[in-house]
């Protein structure tokens, strides 16, 4: 306890956000025996608004930890072949099944089943702790360098002191405001409504995307209902509202004929949540005594699916580089430079991606008249099987992907 009431900690490695990122990094920390304490603001991680996509780089991380048969008891499904409907026809996307992977798919599975793997996994880890309910408010600085932060709990006041803080509380990260990292924004011309509509077993199967005329729509199928993604130009989600309820209902059934006898599930706006989608980097993303990674080093798009895996592969990159100088006690400014230096071409090569996506294709679609059809290259898909491959490894491998360095203590 201090003379101003907060109670002080005193731990190595600081995680502010259980997300992806920090409950990865803490698990690696903590097997490698090194003393982590991850702040996590939400009270679990039961909370519906972000993705579910497992890929085959992340599944063979799970498998290089020896967890793999643990980690699919847990509920999800696995996806081998990506489709996508394309004005009225279905397109063959991407082919999983030849990944040099051990698993040869993508797993779905709701975040909060995978986040809670994580921490169970990691409680088997003595120098492994998770505070829930408890949200960083402040960095705290000594000198030039960032010594621990500041955080609130429903028991008060807390002060963290670490050798190393991480900020891996996502997009809107406030140890990155606060240490005055510099944000560079490639924008994003869409955003998302996110609402669920129940399933029936006579529904099609997993087509991921559906884009029709001024239309595009995702659906994740988690068994007993659909959670569905409805893309709209930037900043159109007050007039899609002003529209009203039933021209958002008809245009659901537009692009999902089948959806057409439930959209009346939506009885008003509140279960159609906006999600605002940004796609950002840091210029730096460390300064003495912090190191921002996952989404609060650099936000990601929805498109391909792939910011999960990003913040999982940065997570693991920085134990294989910072364990051995955290088991020291030391961080240097180059230790923290050499992580940016690993995963900032694997970001900037996924964004840059993403951003030819948005623009070229989600963007055209949902601002024209005309009738949607497929180019002429993603027709080539259905006639030359081999040509799924190539997505199939960008989306489930990616650029750069890690591999597992760290030793486990046990
Ligand atoms: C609409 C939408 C759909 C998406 N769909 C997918 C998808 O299907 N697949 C995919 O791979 N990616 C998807 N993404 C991207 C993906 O959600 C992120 O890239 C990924 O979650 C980043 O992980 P993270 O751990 O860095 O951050 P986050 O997942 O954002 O986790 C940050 C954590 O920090 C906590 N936190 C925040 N502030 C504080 C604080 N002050 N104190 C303590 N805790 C704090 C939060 O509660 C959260 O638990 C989507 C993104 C959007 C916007």
């Amino acid at each position: 306890m201090s003379l101003d009431g907060a109670t002080k900690i005193e731990t190595t490695c600081c995680i502010a956000g259980g997300g992806p990122a920090g409950m990865m990094l803490a698990f690696l920390l903590a097997r490698a025996g090194i003393e982590v304490v991850v702040l996590e603001k939400h009270a679990d991680f039961l909370r519906d608004f972000r993705g579910d996509t497992i890929h085959p780089s992340t599944l063979e991380i799970i498998y290089e930890l020896g967890l793999i048969e643990e980690f699919l008891k847990r509920p999800h499904q696995e996806i081998r072949e990506i489709a996508g409907q394309i004005g009225d026809e279905m397109i063959p996307l991407a082919d999983l099944t030849h990944l040099p992977t051990h698993c040869k798919f993508l797993g779905f599975m709701p975040q909060w089943e995978f986040l809670d793997f994580l921490a169970d996994e990691a409680r088997n880890y003595p120098a492994f702790k998770l505070m829930m309910q408890t949200e960083v408010t402040d960095l705290i600085e000594a000198g030039n360098k960032v010594t621990g932060v500041k955080a609130k709990t429903p028991d008060g006041e807390l002060e963290i002191q670490a050798e190393l803080t991480v900020g891996c509380d996502g997009r809107k990260s406030i140890v990155r405001e606060r240490a005055g990292l510099e944000v560079e924004s490639w924008g994003a011309p869409i955003d998302v409504l996110w609402f669920r509509l129940s399933r029936k077993p006579t529904d099609p199967g997993q087509v991921l995307g559906r884009f029709v005329t001024e239309k595009i729509m995702v659906m994740l199928n988690r068994d007993e209902y659909w959670q569905c993604a409805f893309v709209i130009a930037k900043g159109a989600a007050e007039q899609i509202k002003q529209r009203g309820l039933e021209a958002f209902r008809a245009d659901i059934a537009s692009i999902a004929p089948f959806l057409k006898d439930r959209v009346a599930e939506l009885q008003d706006w509140e279960p159609v949540k906006l999600l605002t989608v940004l796609v950002d980097h840091l210029r730096k993303w460390y300064c003495p005594g912090l190191l921002c990674i996952g989404d609060a080093a650099h936000a990601m798009s929805p498109v391909g699916g792939v910011g999960i895996n990003l913040a999982i592969q940065d997570a693991v990159a920085t134990a294989n580089i910072l364990a051995r100088p955290l088991s020291q006690d030391y961080v240097s400014l180059s230790h923290l430079q050499r992580v940016q230096m690993r995963r900032e071409f694997p970001t900037k090569v996924t964004q840059w991606g993403q951003v030819q996506v948005q623009e070229r294709i989600l963007k055209q679609v949902l601002g024209s008249r005309q009738r949607v059809q497929a180019p002429w290259f993603l027709r080539l898909f259905k006639k030359f099987p081999i040509l799924r491959r190539i997505p199939a490894r960008l989306i489930g491998i990616g650029v750069r992907p890690e591999h597992v360095r760290t030793p486990d203590v046990r």
